[in-house]
Formats: structure tokens, sequence, C-alpha cells
């Protein structure tokens, strides 16, 4: 497709993902063709190795393509090719097929017949840097796949994107050249505290205003807001903040109001996505008057952007170490939203307690035991009942001071620049 499209001479391939792999057949077979081989050889390998980088996404397994041999035999075609499907099956099934000193012929003996083609494991053999997306996804990416060189570089999102236009404009007087440098955004611990608030007012009233409109929820936009907005599937669980709604009624009671605003769709055949959704549209009904709630229908991009500059509050309640990096995060950081999250994926990097955003519980990585919902449900209560409402209602120089160092701490580090800078540095000219 990109010779097609007339790019010639490239010298790296980044594969997204293991559905990117064919490309890496590509590859291979337009080398034996120009070296004239009849058959894929372990110089075609390594050269082909040498043009490519891959990057995986997720631990979940639905992530990780595995197709039937005979199938990939029937989708490729009958095309004559210098590698045929078996050395295909050898190297999406075998981990590591270089560096083992056997002849190909021996290695087919050695998968089955039957094993499906895993397309991260041909990926992984035909790359020659491969990485997670955060630094703890590198390792669980390592315990999955222990017989490989893994790496981690962190995500990011893109800065002028993803900022409102209010802080756009904020940062424009203030900061300029942050939109050709991300790493400017350092700076913005200089804004003075009530226009960064004034900004945030601003994005905040264009959001209330739209779920005003959509949903008829009759929000305010003096209440302390939380966003939640990601796909609805059970791991990422949209709905550990309505577990349990007696303890919302008294933190409201105690503490003041809350205004919740959420989206995401769930993947049609994902029945536990969809009971997702449905608890929260449940919670909202039995909650009505008391916590407002409002469920956004076509959750895309745009909207993203809507609701996480316009909360007060980022939440994320994954269950770890399954949210590989996460980036709406990224997204309020730079709108100057904090977040409150579980400990995973960037959040680790990016949370400093009380001066980013907050956690919810622990660092569970050296912890034993089995994720107990109902345990974080009530750590995350405790939080923002505890630490952060009594900050946004009774403290709100404090509640700022927070707000910019989300922005000079993680707007200026968690973006594409930082990120394409780091590919570049240690992937792409490697
Ligand atoms: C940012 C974004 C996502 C990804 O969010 P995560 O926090 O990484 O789950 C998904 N969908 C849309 C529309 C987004 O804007």
């Amino acid at each position: 497709m990109l010779e097609a499209l007339g790019y010639r001479g490239i010298r790296r391939f980044h594969m997204n993902e293991g559905h990117a792999a064919l490309l890496a057949l590509e590859l291979l077979e337009q080398r034996a063709r120009k070296s004239g081989n009849r058959s894929v050889t372990a110089e075609d390998i390594e050269a082909v190795r040498r043009k490519c980088i891959f990057t995986t996404h997720t631990p979940v397994l639905a992530g990780h393509d595995q197709f039937p041999v005979e199938m990939m035999s029937r989708t490729i075609g009958e095309a004559e090719r210098r590698w045929d499907i078996d050395d295909v099956r050898v190297m999406g099934v075998l981990d590591r097929i270089l560096g083992v000193p056997h002849k190909t012929s021996d290695l087919k003996e050695l998968s089955h017949t039957d094993s499906p083609v895993n397309m991260t494991l041909l990926a992984l053999n035909l790359s020659h840097y491969v990485n997670g997306v955060a630094k703890r996804h590198g390792e669980i990416t390592r315990l999955m796949f222990a017989e490989y060189t893994i790496h981690s570089i962190t995500n990011g999102v893109h800065g002028v994107t993803w900022t409102s236009d209010p802080f756009c404009r904020l940062y424009d007087q203030y900061i300029p050249g942050w939109r050709q440098d991300n790493l400017a955004l350092r700076y913005a611990l200089s804004i003075p505290a009530d226009e960064i608030w004034n900004a945030h007012m601003e994005a905040k009233k264009v959001l209330i205003d739209y779920v005003n409109r959509e949903t008829n929820a009759g929000m305010s936009s003096d209440v302390f807001t939380i966003g939640f907005a990601r796909r609805a599937t059970a791991y990422k669980r949209g709905d550990l903040f309505v577990s349990d709604l007696e303890r919302l009624w008294k933190i409201v009671d105690r503490t003041g109001q809350i205004q919740l605003v959420c989206a995401g769709k769930a993947h049609p055949k994902d029945q536990e996505g969809k009971d997702v959704i449905a608890r929260i549209w449940h919670a909202k009904q039995v909650l009505e008057g008391a916590i407002k709630i409002s469920y956004l229908p076509n959750y895309d991009m745009a909207m993203g952007k809507l609701i996480t500059s316009g909360v007060d509050l980022w939440l994320n309640t994954p269950v770890p170490p399954l949210e590989a990096s996460g980036t709406s995060g990224m997204k309020a950081a730079l709108n100057g939203v904090p977040s409150l999250s579980i400990l995973d994926g960037w959040w680790i990097e990016g949370w400093i307690e009380g001066i980013t955003g907050w956690s919810v519980g622990e660092d569970m990585r050296d912890k034993q035991g089995v994720c107990d919902s109902s345990k974080d449900a009530a750590l995350l209560y405790e939080k923002l009942e505890q630490t952060i409402m009594p900050l946004f209602y009774r403290d709100r120089r404090a509640f700022v001071n927070v707000m910019l160092h989300c922005i000079a701490l993680n707007g200026s580090f968690f973006n594409t620049h930082r990120m394409m800078q780091q590919y570049v540095m240690h992937a792409y000219f490697l």
C-alpha cells in the first residue's frame, strides 16, 4: 500500500499491534525476491528485523489475534512466494526462531501443525525493537513474553488537539511556543491561579451546557463534577463509582454536591460491557435528585475532548494490571484536570499524591491477592470524601494548585512530542 502511494526507500516500519504483522512477511518476500533466493534465509529474517519496530498495546488476551493456519493460507492467497505458510506458522507459533540453532525444518516439527498463528509472536519474531506503552505495561509484557527483550515508551496525547480553546488561549498568552514544543508547558506554574480557574470554568460551562441540552440533566457549573468516559468494557469498571449508593448519599450529605458525566460504548458482542452501562443507568434512576448522572450517547473524540476538559476530576478505576497505558487522563491533565485513579498504566508515572491528583488505593505491584472491587470502591469514596471534595469546596486555592501541577508536570510530559522523540531516539535510529 505504501509503495502504491509512492513511498520508496522506507528505512523503518513501526507495527502497531499484531494486526500489522503481515507487513513483515511482505518485507521478507521482497527481500528474498531481490536476492534471488528460492526461499527465505536467516539473513533475510535478520534484515527484516532490522527494519521493523513493534509496539504491543494491551495485556488483555482478546487483543492478541490468533488465526488458524488454514485461514491464513486462504486469506493470503495462492500467489507464488519464497516463504511458505509453514514458515509463517513456525514464526508465529514458536517463541524466538532466531537465535535458536535449529534449521527451519526442525522447528516445524517442534510446533504443532494445528497451533494457530499468533500475530503478536509473528511481530515479536520479526522486529528488532519491541515496546509496551507505559513502564508497568513493559513489565507485564515481559512476564507474558519472557523470551524477548521488551522496552517501554509511555504513550502521550497530541497537545494542541486535546487542549480546550480557553486553555489554548491562556497558554498562547503565557507560554508562547508551547504549540511547537509541549515541553514548554512546564512553565505553566507561573500562570496566575485565577486565570487558570477562569479558563477552567469557561470549559466547564461548555460541557455543562451540552449535557443539559442533550440529556436535560439540570446540572450546575458550580457543582463538583466528575468525569468518566472510555470504552465500556468489564476491566475498566465504569460502574465502580456507583457500586455503593448508600455511601454516595452520605458523602453528598456531609461534604457537598456531586455530578457525574459518563460516556462510552460497549462492543456489540461484549455483554459484560453492556451490563456496566446498564448498572450506571440504574444508579442514575435510583440517585435521581441526590446525585445527577448523565450518560452521554455517541462517545467520540470531540465528546472526549469536551468531557476531559470540562470536568473537575477525571476518574479511572481499571482492574490492574490491565490498563496498559490509558490516555484520557493525559487529555485531562493538559486542561488542568486532576485524576483520581487506580495505580495502573500511565498513572503510576504521572501520580504524585496531592500534587498532580490522587490514587485509589496503593500500588499493587508487590502485593499478592485478587482484585477486590468493594475494597477499591471504599478507598475511592474515602479519598473523595476526606481529601478531594474538601479541597474543592473549601480550599479552592489549593485545588487550583493541583490543577497547575497537572499541566506543568503531566501536560508537559505525557504528550506526543516527548513520545515521538523517544521513539526516534530509542527505536527508529537504533
Ligand atoms: C481518549 C479516548 C479513548 C481512550 O481513552 P483511555 O483512557 O485510553 O481508555 C477512547 N475513545 C475516545 C473517543 C477517546 O477520546
